[in-house]
Parts: C-alpha cells; sequence; structure tokens
C-alpha cells in the first residue's frame, strides 16, 4: 500500500551531484529525501568513475616508476609482480570507504534515504519502487541527478565479454593481451593507461585528428608524446566501420585516411563518451523537456520546464564532470533555501588523470584569439624545477594567459606531476579575479612545483607580444 510523506526536497540519484545537494539541504534545514537504485551511495563517480579508475592509475604508476625507473636512483628492488586481484580488493576497499562515509553523512545530517528506483509521479510527487513495496513522497520541490550512462557504437553493442564499457574495463580479472579503445577522450586515455601499464598493447581509435579533444592541440600533442613514449599506439582521424566479434577476440575495420585495415584485440573498450540517464524517470510523461542533443533542458537556475523539478549533473548540458555536479547541487540547494547561488562554469577544471596528467581551466589562447581579447602568455617548464626533477617528473610546462586590460588572470593550462593539484591555484585566482600581479607576489615554497607556476606567471608580466600574434 503506498504512503505518503511531505518533504521539502526529493534528490533523484546519489551521485555527487545528489548527495552534494541533499547534504546541502539537510544542512540548510530543508527536509531532504535522496533516493538511489543502488545499495551503494557515490553514483558513477565513487562506484565505476572517477574514484576507481584514479586508485588503479596511482598504483599503476606507483609500479611502472618502481619497476623501471627506482634503479636508476639507487633503489635497486627485484620481484615486482601484477597481483590483479588484490589490486581490485584494494580498489573495491577504497570505494566501499568512501561509500559508507557519504552514507554516514546522510544519517547524521537528517537524510532519508530510500533504496529504490523513482519516477516522477507529479509536479510534487516521486514514486519508489523499494524491494518491499511502493512509496510515494509528496514534496515542494524534487532535484533530478540521475547521472549518464556509457554510448554504445551501434555495430558494437557492449557484451561484457569481448566488447566492454569503462565499468567492465575497471574490472578486468586477467590482463587482455591486446586491448583495443575506441575514444582517445578522458576514459581511453586513463584507463588506456592502466592496462598498458600491466602489460596489455594498446591501440586507440579516435575519429578527430587529435587526442584529448578538450585541451589545446599543444597540450594535446604533449600528451601524445608522452603516452606514444609509453608504447601507447594511436589512430587518429580514424573511423571504426564494422566488427566482426569472434570466440575469444574481436576485429574491427578502421577506416583511416581513406584506406581500410583490420585490427584484432582480445578485448574491445568502446568509450566514445555518455549519454544522460533518464530511462526509468517517466520525464515525457510529466512533461519535462529535453535539449537538441537530448539532455534535460534547464534554466540558469537548473529549473526544468516544470518549475518544481530541478536537473543537474551529467543529465544537462555541459562537460560531464563530477565536480560540476557537485557546485550545481550545492547551488540548487542554497536557492531552495532562499539563498543566492551560482556556477562560474568558465571557472570548471578539466583534468585528465594520465602520467603526465594534464588540467586546464579559464580561457584558452584559442577563446582568446577567436574573440581578438588581447592578452599576454607566459609559459615556464618543469625541467628547470628542482622539485620536479628531484622527483624524476621533469616534463611539462606550465601557460597562463593574462587579460591584457585588466591584468587579470585568463586562463591556465598545465602538462606534468600533479597538475591536478597544482590547476586549483589557478581556480582560487579565477573565481576571486585575482591580477596576475598581485598572484606573483605570492610566493611559493622552495622547491615544489608551485614554483613553476609562479614562474609562469613573472613570464606573462615580461611578456611583450599581446593577442592574436
Ligand atoms: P552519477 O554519478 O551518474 O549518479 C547518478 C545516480 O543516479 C546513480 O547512482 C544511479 O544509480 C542513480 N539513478 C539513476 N536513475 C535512478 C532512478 N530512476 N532512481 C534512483 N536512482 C537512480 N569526472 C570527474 O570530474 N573526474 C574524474 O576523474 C572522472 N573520472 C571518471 C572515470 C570514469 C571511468 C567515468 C565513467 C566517469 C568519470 N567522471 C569523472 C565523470 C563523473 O563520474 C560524472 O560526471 C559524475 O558521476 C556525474 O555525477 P551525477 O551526480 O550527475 O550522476
Ligand atoms: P569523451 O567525450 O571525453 O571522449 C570520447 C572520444 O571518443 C572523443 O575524442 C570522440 O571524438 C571519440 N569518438 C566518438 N565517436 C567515435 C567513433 N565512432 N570512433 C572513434 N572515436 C570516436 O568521452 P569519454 O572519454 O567516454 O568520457 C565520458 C565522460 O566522462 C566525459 O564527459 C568525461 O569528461 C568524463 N570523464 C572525465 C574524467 C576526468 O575528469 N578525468 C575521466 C573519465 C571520464
Amino acid at each position: 500500500m503506498a504512503k505518503k510523506t511531505a518533504l521539502d526536497l526529493v534528490v533523484i540519484g546519489a551521485g555527487p551531484g545528489g548527495y552534494t545537494a541533499a547534504l546541502r539541504a539537510a544542512e540548510l534545514g530543508l527536509r531532504t529525501a535522496l533516493v538511489e537504485r543502488c545499495s551503494q551511495l557515490g553514483g558513477t563517480c565513487l562506484r565505476v568513475g572517477c574514484i576507481p579508475s584514479k586508485t588503479l592509475l596511482s598504483s599503476t604508476e606507483a609500479y611502472v616508476y618502481a619497476r623501471d625507473r627506482l634503479s636508476q636512483n639507487g633503489i635497486a628492488a627485484k620481484g615486482f609482480e601484477i597481483d590483479l586481484p588484490r589490486l581490485q580488493a584494494h580498489k573495491e576497499a577504497v570505494v566501499e570507504k568512501l561509500a559508507k562515509g557519504i552514507a554516514f553523512l546522510m544519517r547524521q545530517n537528517g537524510v532519508h534515504v530510500w533504496e529504490g528506483t523513482a519516477r516522477i509521479a507529479g509536479p510534487q510527487a516521486v514514486a519508489v519502487e523499494l524491494a518491499e513495496g511502493k512509496e510515494i513522497l509528496e514534496t515542494r520541490a524534487i532535484l533530478l541527478a540521475t547521472g549518464s550512462e556509457p554510448a554504445q557504437l551501434p555495430f558494437l553493442p557492449f557484451d561484457g565479454r569481448l566488447v566492454v564499457d569503462s565499468t567492465e574495463a575497471l574490472s578486468f580479472r586477467e590482463v587482455p593481451k591486446r586491448l583495443l579503445i575506441i575514444g582517445a577522450g578522458a576514459i581511453g586515455l586513463e584507463l588506456g593507461s592502466v592496462w598498458g601499464r600491466l602489460g596489455s598493447e594498446i591501440v586507440v581509435v579516435e575519429l578527430l585528428p587529435r587526442i584529448a579533444a578538450g585541451f589545446s592541440p599543444i597540450v594535446a600533442k604533449a600528451l601524445q608524446r608522452e603516452l606514444e613514449k609509453q608504447r601507447m599506439q594511436f589512430l587518429l582521424g580514424a573511423r571504426v566501420t564494422g566488427a566482426e566479434i569472434g570466440e575469444a577476440a574481436v576485429t574491427v575495420r578502421v577506416e583511416e585516411g581513406g584506406k581500410e585495415r583490420t585490427l584484432a584485440a582480445e578485448r574491445v573498450l568502446v568509450a566514445v563518451g555518455r549519454r544522460p540517464h533518464y530511462a526509468d524517470l517517466a520525464l515525457t510523461e510529466a512533461g519535462i523537456r529535453l535539449t537538441g542533443s537530448g539532455r534535460v533542458a534547464v534554466d540558469r537556475f537548473w529549473q526544468t520546464s516544470l518549475p518544481s523539478i530541478y536537473a543537474i549533473g551529467d543529465l544537462i548540458e555541459g562537460p560531464m564532470l563530477a565536480h560540476r555536479a557537485q557546485a550545481e547541487g550545492r547551488a540548487v540547494a542554497e536557492l531552495l533555501a532562499g539563498r543566492p547561488a551560482r556556477v562560474r562554469y568558465r571557472n570548471i577544471p578539466n583534468v585528465i588523470y594520465t602520467e603526465p596528467e594534464v588540467a586546464s581551466v579559464g580561457f584558452s589562447e584559442e577563446d582568446l584569439r577567436a574573440a581578438r581579447h588581447p592578452y599576454r602568455r607566459g609559459t615556464a617548464y618543469f625541467q628547470a624545477n628542482g622539485r620536479a626533477l628531484a622527483a624524476d617528473a621533469p616534463n611539462g610546462f606550465v601557460t597562463v594567459w593574462m587579460d591584457e586590460p585588466s591584468g587579470k588572470l585568463a586562463g591556465l593550462e598545465i602538462v606534468g606531476n600533479r597538475a591536478s593539484e597544482l590547476i586549483g591555484a589557478g581556480v582560487v585566482a579565477l573565481e576571486t579575479e585575482a591580477t596576475i600581479e598581485s598572484l606573483a607576489q605570492a610566493v611559493p615554497a622552495h622547491p615544489s612545483l608551485m614554483e613553476t607556476v609562479h614562474e609562469a606567471m613573472l613570464a606573462a608580466l615580461s611578456e611583450r607580444r599581446s593577442g592574436g600574434s
């Protein structure tokens, strides 16, 4: 028998967008419920995305460094072995610990978590299918945060065995001899790094003439060079036109530069993007509009075409990033509590966690040129940085762009060790609208990788050339 409960907010989906919104709403005194169909909270990011991938990346990076490079520095260790079940168990333990932490925060802040699949039952009602029946939650507002799922290629559907998505490629129980990856975006490059380090031969097929499309061509080229040194092979400007699935291998036809070739691999990872997930929500029945590309349409306050229903994260237009979903979740909770809130999308960083890492935030040089906006550029290299050399990580550089009229930081791009951490300095500077002159007054510790960011800022201050050149 269906029951009714009066609430201020029902959040559907406990990914980074949903759990952040629920937590903030509860902190602000709103009566909040969170509905999640999986028993483990945390969404794609925690269960099968950001965290498991970074756990495997960290362990495998340390393994390759210890195996191939450490002895040159005087620490000779022998007998490195890959214990894949243990590596996977470590990854799962990290995920479990964080998922429990989210559940604890929900309990501590009085967020009622329903384990079940939610459907919109009206502008102010959510129906939840529970293991033991159905519940109707009545609420002032609903937040849709149901995220995304891997996109498929029509002629290469996932079979969970040979043709896999990122979820399966995070959990291989054996190292594939040859792994063919379709798509040189964040997933292809990060998971290609993981399995390449563990011994797979990695071939990446990409439709565009370059890898890492979200980054500038200079950064993409620098990253490609480093990944090729790690024996990753790239077929760029190449289109997969068909495939034959055999007993133990897949043969893929690839068209490259007008020529067709075939490639065989033990496993194929299709990493050609993700699409919004709203299959169970009954969106169209509820009258919620979609955008031309099939995401949920929202206004600048994340309100859908039904004013009591909001949407955030991978479900709506924009880069599919966990920290963006979190920022939106927090903002919606603030708005519902009657407080001002905004997200400055330009200040959201983008990172790929390869070795070296690449990170960017703010305007790119291409943006500034296209807008004919005057700017100055400053670049500094890690090969001149004592900490980078001491840590055996001399590759890469930092480029900053200074807005010429105001002297403020306009953008920052980093290739190098810990770029994901260093980019935080650019995020803070952009958010506080700091000038490069004032940022250059700040003294970084010596020796530290931050000194290269500082050097790039000093270079921008002394750079004479301006925009468009
Ligand atoms: P999600 O995290 O997808 O969560 C949605 C939740 O809703 C899920 O738990 C789902 O079970 C639940 N749900 C769906 N429908 C219903 C329903 N009807 N009822 C109840 N529950 C429902 N981003 C980064 O910023 N950094 C990274 O390093 C990074 N690495 C990634 C690595 C991989 C391999 C992948 C796949 C993604 C990665 N991402 C990364 C992207 C990131 O995971 C997503 O952008 C982020 O998870 C989106 O958050 P969300 O809250 O919108 O949705
Ligand atoms: P993506 O959109 O980043 O990259 C997909 C790539 O596949 C693109 O370069 C595209 O040109 C290529 N492609 C598309 N169709 C193709 C085809 N038929 N043949 C060959 N290449 C083709 O998507 P992704 O790497 O699958 O990642 C999905 C989402 O998850 C992204 O939005 C990404 O931002 C997010 N993610 C983020 C991180 C991170 O922040 N570090 C890590 C993993 C995933």
